[in-house]
């Protein structure tokens, strides 16, 4: 599943090439939506904006329309060229929109709605959702409130990292990378970090997000990729200080990085032992 930083990285293309575009077309294969108004007031809408929260996308259209989708178990959007064309003929597609100069199609998306754009403050979905970790400034005090909410406790923190009503858009590098910046083990219960882990947590998750999102994924820095460079010729180029390099020497202070499942979907964490001690 995409993280919030390819989210926003998709809502930037999908903004340049579709903002200021009329929608000409709007097909859904929803049953609910087709039997609703929707399809005839979309259709003649300018689309003006695509914007990301966590890993939700959502196309602001004139009149305080917004098309709000999450791009979860494998949801994708793609831009097609215009020409005969029938979303009907495939069964893959959930949404179709013709635009002026393209169609914009979305395949396999299980949620997919139209609102109005004063419903999102209390949408059941989005405005429940925690912080968004690419918004700036990240709102690291209602990060902590959610975090020690009594329910996750007795959790492990690299689990409560993936409840979207704690912090919105975290996938399984970024928890992983962020907990190695703030030198958090993903096996510490929730309840048992200090106020200074939990704001050191924070800023680790905003400053790790912003870097992939700059860096197309990336979280490794700029000085250590070329410090990695310089020392060893050989070594083959990371993208990463620990996600996916189980055996793999820490940059920081050699240790082999290690690997190990954890919660009830048995997710997996990557993380240095030293830099990361449990207790
Ligand atoms: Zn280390």
């Amino acid at each position: 599943m995409l993280d919030a930083p390819a989210v926003k990285r998709l809502a930037d293309a999908l903004r340049v090439a579709l903002a200021g575009q009329r929608i000409l077309r709007f097909h859904t294969a929803w049953r609910r939506l087709q039997c609703s108004s929707w399809p005839e007031v979309v259709a003649g809408l300018r689309l003006v904006e695509v914007a990301s929260i966590g890993k939700n996308l959502l196309f602001h259209l004139e009149g305080g329309v917004v098309l709000f989708t999450h791009l979860s178990r494998g949801g994708r959007w793609e831009l097609l060229p215009r020409g005969p064309w029938s979303a009907r003929r495939d069964p893959r597609v959930k949404v179709s929109l013709t635009l002026e100069r393209c169609r914009a199609v979305l395949y396999h998306g299980p949620i997919f709605e139209v609102l109005e754009e004063r419903a999102l403050a209390s949408h059941a979905f989005l405005s429940r959702l925690g912080p968004c970790v690419l918004a700036l400034p990240f709102d690291a005090a209602l990060f902590a409130r959610r975090l020690t909410h009594k329910r996750h406790l007795l959790r492990e923190i690299a689990d409560v990292l993936f409840d979207r009503e704690v912090v919105a858009g975290i996938g399984n590098c970024l928890k992983s990378e962020s907990l190695f910046e703030a030198g958090i083990s993903p096996f510490r219960l929730a309840g048992r970090l200090d106020d200074g882990e939990q704001r050191r947590l924070g800023w680790s998750l905003s400053l790790v997000s912003q870097r992939a999102y700059r860096q197309a994924g990336r979280t490794l820095t700029d000085d250590d990729l070329a410090l990695l460079g310089a020392i060893a010729a050989a070594t083959e180029v990371r993208r990463h200080y620990v996600y996916g390099l189980a055996g793999a020497a820490c940059l920081r202070c050699q240790t082999p990085i290690q690997r190990r499942r954890h919660g009830v979907s048995a997710r997996l964490s990557f993380f240095c032992p030293t830099c990361q001690p449990e207790d």
